[in-house]
Protein backbone atom coordinates (compact mmCIF):
# COMPACT_ATOMS: atom_id res chain seq x y z
CA UNK A 1 0.00 0.00 0.00
CA UNK A 2 1.87 3.24 -1.28
CA UNK A 3 1.29 5.78 2.16
CA UNK A 4 2.46 9.23 2.86
CA UNK A 5 6.15 8.83 4.37
CA UNK A 6 6.56 10.71 7.26
CA UNK A 7 7.14 14.75 7.16
CA UNK A 8 5.14 14.42 3.76
CA UNK A 9 1.27 15.56 3.51
CA UNK A 10 -1.10 12.74 1.28
CA UNK A 11 -2.62 14.34 -1.76
CA UNK A 12 -5.09 12.77 -4.62
CA UNK A 13 -4.52 12.51 -8.06
CA UNK A 14 -7.93 14.48 -9.31
CA UNK A 15 -9.62 14.72 -12.70
CA UNK A 16 -12.81 16.20 -13.58
CA UNK A 17 -14.73 15.02 -16.49
CA UNK A 18 -17.48 17.38 -17.97
CA UNK A 19 -19.46 17.87 -21.50
CA UNK A 20 -16.87 20.20 -22.37
CA UNK A 21 -13.40 19.72 -20.60
CA UNK A 22 -11.25 17.45 -18.85
CA UNK A 23 -9.34 19.00 -16.12
CA UNK A 24 -7.02 16.99 -13.85
CA UNK A 25 -5.01 18.25 -11.13
CA UNK A 26 -3.33 16.92 -7.79
CA UNK A 27 -5.21 17.85 -4.96
CA UNK A 28 -4.32 18.54 -1.24
CA UNK A 29 -6.32 17.45 2.13
CA UNK A 30 -7.56 21.31 2.18
CA UNK A 31 -8.68 20.96 -1.62
CA UNK A 32 -5.78 22.94 -2.72
CA UNK A 33 -4.71 22.28 -6.24
CA UNK A 34 -1.54 21.45 -7.89
CA UNK A 35 -0.22 21.26 -11.08
CA UNK A 36 -3.99 22.07 -12.88
CA UNK A 37 -4.52 20.88 -16.39
CA UNK A 38 -8.12 21.75 -18.41
CA UNK A 39 -8.57 20.32 -22.47
CA UNK A 40 -11.46 20.08 -24.64
CA UNK A 41 -13.58 16.81 -24.11
CA UNK A 42 -15.93 16.80 -27.10
CA UNK A 43 -14.58 14.97 -29.77
CA UNK A 44 -11.97 12.86 -27.65
CA UNK A 45 -11.97 9.44 -27.56
CA UNK A 46 -11.64 8.21 -23.93
CA UNK A 47 -8.05 6.18 -25.09
CA UNK A 48 -6.59 9.29 -26.28
CA UNK A 49 -7.78 11.07 -22.86
CA UNK A 50 -6.18 8.40 -20.80
CA UNK A 51 -2.94 9.04 -22.59
CA UNK A 52 -3.13 12.51 -22.08
CA UNK A 53 -4.65 12.16 -18.03
CA UNK A 54 -1.32 9.95 -17.85
CA UNK A 55 1.05 12.71 -18.96
CA UNK A 56 -0.86 15.76 -17.36
CA UNK A 57 -0.89 13.77 -13.53
CA UNK A 58 2.57 12.79 -14.56
CA UNK A 59 3.55 16.40 -14.18
CA UNK A 60 1.37 17.58 -11.28
CA UNK A 61 2.67 15.05 -8.97
CA UNK A 62 6.06 16.34 -9.67
CA UNK A 63 4.80 19.98 -9.42
CA UNK A 64 2.75 18.88 -5.53
CA UNK A 65 6.11 16.61 -4.59
CA UNK A 66 8.04 19.74 -4.74
CA UNK A 67 5.93 21.39 -2.24
CA UNK A 68 6.09 18.19 0.28
CA UNK A 69 3.12 15.84 -1.15
CA UNK A 70 2.77 12.46 -1.60
CA UNK A 71 -0.30 11.24 -4.00
CA UNK A 72 -1.55 8.12 -2.60
CA UNK A 73 -4.88 8.03 -4.10
CA UNK A 74 -7.17 8.90 -7.15
CA UNK A 75 -10.24 10.49 -7.20
CA UNK A 76 -12.79 11.13 -10.37
CA UNK A 77 -15.43 13.14 -10.46
CA UNK A 78 -17.47 12.70 -13.88
CA UNK A 79 -21.02 14.01 -15.38
CA UNK A 80 -23.42 11.22 -14.93
CA UNK A 81 -23.86 8.03 -12.52
CA UNK A 82 -21.06 5.43 -12.48
CA UNK A 83 -19.89 2.45 -11.19
CA UNK A 84 -16.77 2.63 -8.59
CA UNK A 85 -16.55 -0.88 -8.19
CA UNK A 86 -16.37 -1.74 -11.54
CA UNK A 87 -13.69 1.66 -12.01
CA UNK A 88 -16.26 2.01 -15.35
CA UNK A 89 -17.98 5.48 -16.60
CA UNK A 90 -22.03 5.22 -16.37
CA UNK A 91 -24.29 5.43 -19.42
CA UNK A 92 -22.90 8.86 -20.34
CA UNK A 93 -23.13 9.13 -24.44
CA UNK A 94 -25.56 11.45 -24.58
CA UNK A 95 -22.72 14.19 -23.05
CA UNK A 96 -19.72 12.72 -24.66
CA UNK A 97 -20.42 10.51 -27.65
CA UNK A 98 -18.59 6.69 -26.98
CA UNK A 99 -17.38 7.46 -23.31
CA UNK A 100 -20.36 5.46 -22.09
CA UNK A 101 -19.41 2.53 -20.01
CA UNK A 102 -15.58 3.13 -20.78
CA UNK A 103 -13.32 1.79 -17.94
CA UNK A 104 -10.96 5.01 -18.02
CA UNK A 105 -11.29 5.41 -14.46
CA UNK A 106 -9.78 1.64 -13.52
CA UNK A 107 -7.45 1.50 -16.31
CA UNK A 108 -6.22 5.51 -15.35
CA UNK A 109 -6.13 4.00 -11.53
CA UNK A 110 -4.06 1.02 -12.96
CA UNK A 111 -1.09 3.06 -15.22
CA UNK A 112 -0.43 5.25 -12.07
CA UNK A 113 -0.68 2.60 -9.80
CA UNK A 114 -3.00 4.17 -7.41
CA UNK A 115 -6.03 3.26 -5.81
CA UNK A 116 -9.45 3.93 -6.88
CA UNK A 117 -11.00 6.22 -3.84
CA UNK A 118 -13.48 8.03 -5.27
CA UNK A 119 -15.41 7.80 -8.50
CA UNK A 120 -18.20 10.05 -8.08
CA UNK A 121 -20.79 12.59 -10.22
CA UNK A 122 -19.29 15.66 -10.65
CA UNK A 123 -22.51 17.59 -8.69
CA UNK A 124 -21.69 15.44 -5.78
CA UNK A 125 -18.18 15.83 -5.68
CA UNK A 126 -18.26 19.58 -6.60
CA UNK A 127 -20.65 19.65 -3.28
CA UNK A 128 -18.29 18.03 -1.39
CA UNK A 129 -15.93 20.88 -2.08
CA UNK A 130 -17.84 23.43 -1.42
CA UNK A 131 -19.64 21.46 1.97
CA UNK A 132 -16.49 21.09 3.45
CA UNK A 133 -13.96 24.01 2.60
CA UNK A 134 -16.21 26.17 0.40
CA UNK A 135 -19.20 28.38 0.38
CA UNK A 136 -21.54 25.76 2.69
CA UNK A 137 -18.76 25.35 5.13
CA UNK A 138 -20.60 24.79 8.64
CA UNK A 139 -23.63 25.26 6.91
CA UNK A 140 -26.29 22.58 7.59
CA UNK A 141 -27.91 21.27 5.77
CA UNK A 142 -26.20 22.72 2.41
CA UNK A 143 -27.59 21.99 -1.25
CA UNK A 144 -24.63 22.77 -4.02
CA UNK A 145 -26.45 23.45 -7.87
CA UNK A 146 -24.08 23.01 -10.37
CA UNK A 147 -25.04 24.93 -13.36
CA UNK A 148 -23.12 23.48 -16.29
CA UNK A 149 -23.50 21.42 -19.58
CA UNK A 150 -26.14 19.88 -17.32
CA UNK A 151 -27.67 20.79 -13.70
CA UNK A 152 -26.66 19.18 -10.75
CA UNK A 153 -27.83 18.93 -7.91
CA UNK A 154 -26.05 17.70 -4.13
CA UNK A 155 -27.71 17.81 -0.69
CA UNK A 156 -25.27 18.03 2.38
CA UNK A 157 -26.18 17.16 6.00
CA UNK A 158 -23.14 17.52 8.77
CA UNK A 159 -20.81 17.72 5.69
CA UNK A 160 -22.26 14.60 4.79
CA UNK A 161 -23.58 14.07 1.37
CA UNK A 162 -27.06 12.75 1.46
CA UNK A 163 -27.77 10.16 -1.12
CA UNK A 164 -30.74 7.94 -2.00
CA UNK A 165 -31.33 4.02 -1.36
CA UNK A 166 -28.53 2.03 -1.87
CA UNK A 167 -26.35 5.14 -2.98
CA UNK A 168 -28.18 6.32 -5.68
CA UNK A 169 -27.43 10.09 -6.62
CA UNK A 170 -30.95 12.11 -6.89
CA UNK A 171 -31.58 14.12 -10.23
CA UNK A 172 -32.79 17.40 -9.49
CA UNK A 173 -32.08 18.98 -12.73
CA UNK A 174 -34.46 16.66 -13.86
CA UNK A 175 -37.78 18.05 -12.14
CA UNK A 176 -40.51 19.17 -14.15
CA UNK A 177 -40.00 23.05 -14.26
CA UNK A 178 -42.84 23.52 -17.32
CA UNK A 179 -45.51 21.29 -18.26
CA UNK A 180 -45.50 21.19 -22.20
CA UNK A 181 -41.53 22.24 -22.22
CA UNK A 182 -39.23 20.13 -24.84
CA UNK A 183 -38.78 16.96 -24.72
CA UNK A 184 -35.42 15.41 -22.25
CA UNK A 185 -33.22 13.57 -22.56
CA UNK A 186 -34.28 11.38 -19.65
CA UNK A 187 -37.86 10.90 -21.20
CA UNK A 188 -40.05 13.69 -19.50
CA UNK A 189 -40.86 17.15 -20.83
CA UNK A 190 -39.48 20.57 -19.68
CA UNK A 191 -37.16 19.43 -17.15
CA UNK A 192 -35.01 21.66 -15.16
CA UNK A 193 -31.81 20.92 -17.47
CA UNK A 194 -33.51 20.66 -20.65
CA UNK A 195 -34.69 24.12 -20.37
CA UNK A 196 -31.29 25.78 -18.46
CA UNK A 197 -28.37 23.59 -18.67
CA UNK A 198 -25.71 25.17 -20.99
CA UNK A 199 -26.17 22.12 -23.82
CA UNK A 200 -30.05 23.23 -23.92
CA UNK A 201 -29.17 26.49 -24.38
CA UNK A 202 -26.70 25.80 -27.44
CA UNK A 203 -29.49 23.81 -28.64
CA UNK A 204 -31.93 25.96 -28.50
CA UNK A 205 -29.70 28.49 -30.24
CA UNK A 206 -29.37 26.19 -33.23
CA UNK A 207 -33.00 25.85 -33.30
CA UNK A 208 -33.43 29.25 -32.83
CA UNK A 209 -34.20 32.42 -36.12
CA UNK A 210 -32.33 34.87 -36.74
CA UNK A 211 -34.20 38.04 -37.90
CA UNK A 212 -35.78 37.80 -41.33
CA UNK A 213 -36.72 33.91 -40.50
CA UNK A 214 -33.73 31.42 -41.35
CA UNK A 215 -32.19 29.28 -38.34
CA UNK A 216 -28.77 30.27 -36.89
CA UNK A 217 -26.34 28.22 -38.62
CA UNK A 218 -23.13 29.12 -36.10
CA UNK A 219 -22.56 27.26 -33.40
CA UNK A 220 -21.98 29.17 -30.15
CA UNK A 221 -21.39 28.08 -26.41
CA UNK A 222 -23.56 29.02 -23.88
CA UNK A 223 -21.08 32.06 -22.53
CA UNK A 224 -21.65 33.40 -25.78
CA UNK A 225 -25.45 32.97 -26.08
CA UNK A 226 -25.01 35.03 -23.05
CA UNK A 227 -22.51 37.20 -24.50
CA UNK A 228 -24.77 37.16 -27.21
CA UNK A 229 -28.02 38.66 -25.66
CA UNK A 230 -25.83 41.07 -23.21
CA UNK A 231 -25.42 42.65 -26.63
CA UNK A 232 -29.17 42.88 -27.51
CA UNK A 233 -29.62 39.91 -29.77
CA UNK A 234 -33.37 39.03 -29.35
CA UNK A 235 -32.82 35.19 -30.26
CA UNK A 236 -30.70 35.30 -27.73
CA UNK A 237 -32.43 37.25 -24.90
CA UNK A 238 -35.50 34.88 -25.21
CA UNK A 239 -33.11 31.68 -24.88
CA UNK A 240 -31.62 33.29 -22.09
CA UNK A 241 -34.51 34.93 -20.14
CA UNK A 242 -36.01 31.07 -20.50
CA UNK A 243 -33.22 29.20 -18.67
CA UNK A 244 -32.87 32.01 -16.01
CA UNK A 245 -36.41 31.87 -15.06
CA UNK A 246 -36.33 27.90 -15.16
CA UNK A 247 -33.27 28.09 -12.92
CA UNK A 248 -34.70 30.65 -10.81
CA UNK A 249 -37.81 28.10 -10.28
CA UNK A 250 -35.13 25.33 -9.87
CA UNK A 251 -33.61 27.25 -6.68
CA UNK A 252 -37.19 28.56 -5.42
CA UNK A 253 -38.07 24.85 -5.57
CA UNK A 254 -35.28 23.35 -3.80
CA UNK A 255 -35.59 26.38 -0.97
CA UNK A 256 -39.10 25.26 -0.15
CA UNK A 257 -38.81 21.38 -0.80
CA UNK A 258 -35.75 21.20 1.56
CA UNK A 259 -35.61 24.43 3.77
CA UNK A 260 -31.82 24.56 3.67
CA UNK A 261 -29.75 26.92 5.71
CA UNK A 262 -27.46 27.59 2.61
CA UNK A 263 -28.22 27.06 -1.38
CA UNK A 264 -24.43 27.09 -3.22
CA UNK A 265 -24.06 28.14 -6.99
CA UNK A 266 -21.35 26.77 -8.81
CA UNK A 267 -20.69 25.43 -12.43
CA UNK A 268 -19.60 27.45 -15.47
CA UNK A 269 -22.85 28.91 -15.94
CA UNK A 270 -22.60 30.72 -12.67
CA UNK A 271 -20.01 33.26 -13.77
CA UNK A 272 -23.51 34.76 -14.92
CA UNK A 273 -24.81 35.50 -11.66
CA UNK A 274 -25.85 39.14 -12.11
CA UNK A 275 -27.72 37.76 -14.62
CA UNK A 276 -29.78 35.03 -12.72
CA UNK A 277 -29.77 36.56 -9.36
CA UNK A 278 -32.54 39.15 -9.04
CA UNK A 279 -35.19 36.65 -10.66
CA UNK A 280 -34.07 33.63 -8.22
CA UNK A 281 -34.03 36.23 -5.52
CA UNK A 282 -37.97 37.34 -6.19
CA UNK A 283 -39.25 33.69 -6.90
CA UNK A 284 -37.51 32.77 -3.22
CA UNK A 285 -39.66 36.15 -1.73
CA UNK A 286 -42.97 35.11 -3.58
CA UNK A 287 -42.95 31.61 -1.37
CA UNK A 288 -42.16 33.19 1.72
CA UNK A 289 -45.58 32.64 3.16
CA UNK A 290 -44.62 28.94 3.26
CA UNK A 291 -41.11 29.27 4.13
CA UNK A 292 -39.84 29.24 7.89
CA UNK A 293 -36.18 29.25 6.30
CA UNK A 294 -35.17 31.40 4.05
CA UNK A 295 -31.88 30.14 2.71
CA UNK A 296 -29.09 32.05 1.93
CA UNK A 297 -28.13 31.93 -1.62
CA UNK A 298 -24.45 32.41 -2.82
CA UNK A 299 -21.87 31.79 -4.91
CA UNK A 300 -19.22 28.67 -5.07
CA UNK A 301 -16.04 30.00 -4.08
CA UNK A 302 -14.09 26.82 -5.71
CA UNK A 303 -15.27 28.45 -9.02
CA UNK A 304 -14.81 25.93 -12.46
CA UNK A 305 -12.22 23.40 -9.84
CA UNK A 306 -14.84 22.75 -7.23
CA UNK A 307 -15.57 18.89 -8.90
CA UNK A 308 -11.63 18.36 -8.91
CA UNK A 309 -11.38 19.27 -5.38
CA UNK A 310 -14.33 17.49 -3.82
CA UNK A 311 -13.30 14.29 -5.71
CA UNK A 312 -10.02 14.50 -4.32
CA UNK A 313 -10.87 15.31 -1.00
CA UNK A 314 -13.46 12.52 -1.06
CA UNK A 315 -10.80 9.88 -2.08
CA UNK A 316 -8.43 10.97 0.55
CA UNK A 317 -11.39 10.38 2.67
CA UNK A 318 -11.79 7.29 1.32
CA UNK A 319 -8.08 6.29 1.98
CA UNK A 320 -8.21 7.20 5.30
CA UNK A 321 -11.51 4.35 6.02
CA UNK A 322 -8.92 2.03 3.57
CA UNK A 323 -6.01 2.46 5.93
CA UNK A 324 -8.43 1.90 8.87
CA UNK A 325 -10.01 -1.42 7.17
CA UNK A 326 -5.95 -2.44 6.88
CA UNK A 327 -4.77 -2.31 10.05
ZN1 LIG B 1 -34.98 15.28 -17.79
Amino acid sequence: MSRAASGQRPAAAAVDIGGTKISAAVVSEDGTLFGFVTRPSRGVAPDRALELLVEDLGNATREAASAGLTITTLGIGATGRHDRHAGTLGAIDAVLPSWGGSDLPRTLASKLSLPLGALVNDADAAAAAEGRAGAGRAADPAVVVTLGTGIGVAVLRGGQLVSGADGAHGEFGHITIALDGPLCMCGAHGCWETLAGGGAIERAWMSSEREGGASNTTQHSAAEIFDLADAGNRAAQTIVDRAVRATALGVANIAVALAPEVIVIGGGLSARWSRYEPHVSAEIRRRAPIMSVTPRVVLATFGPNAVLAGAGMLALDSRAVDTVVAK
